[in-house]
């Protein structure tokens, strides 16, 4: 579903709210097994490592490191001027969660696997998407 100027939000679904409104109270809620601890995400309704259903959301730190990353220099979206960066960014709880985002407050040029990021979030509707920044030494 694409808003009026072209961004494209998620659909919102039980499992994904805390995920994709957690922003509005300055969190990263990811989801999380309480029999085995692990971090999970996208949020389902099970820990695909031990299987127990006693999974919820809980607030991460927010803190990041670049895995993976591409330089978008096409203007897809009139919200999102080129050039911009989509990243896959794996969580400092966990380097085995990742999330698919876009990096903001960034040089594109500096860009770097390994990168060190902090969560921010930006406010459309009903939705606070995370996106990353870097982390200011
Ligand atoms: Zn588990």
């Amino acid at each position: 579903m694409a808003d009026p100027e072209g961004r494209m939000l998620p659909e919102v679904t039980a499992e994904s709210r805390a995920f994709w409104t957690g922003g509005f109270e300055q969190e990263l809620r990811i989801y999380r097994c309480q029999a085995c601890r692990s971090w999970i995400h996208p949020p389902v309704g099970a820990c695909w490592r031990c299987r127990s259903r006693d999974v919820g959301p809980e607030v991460a730190s927010g803190r990041a490191k670049v895995a993976a990353y591409s330089i978008n220099h096409h203007p897809w979206f009139p919200a999102f001027p080129p050039p911009y960066v989509v990243a896959a960014v794996e969580l400092d709880e966990d380097p085995s969660v990742r999330l698919t985002t876009c990096l903001v407050d960034c040089d594109v040029d500096q860009v770097e696997v390994g990168m060190a990021v902090e969560v921010v979030f930006d406010e459309q509707d009903d939705v606070a998407l995370p996106l990353f920044r870097p982390v200011m030494a």
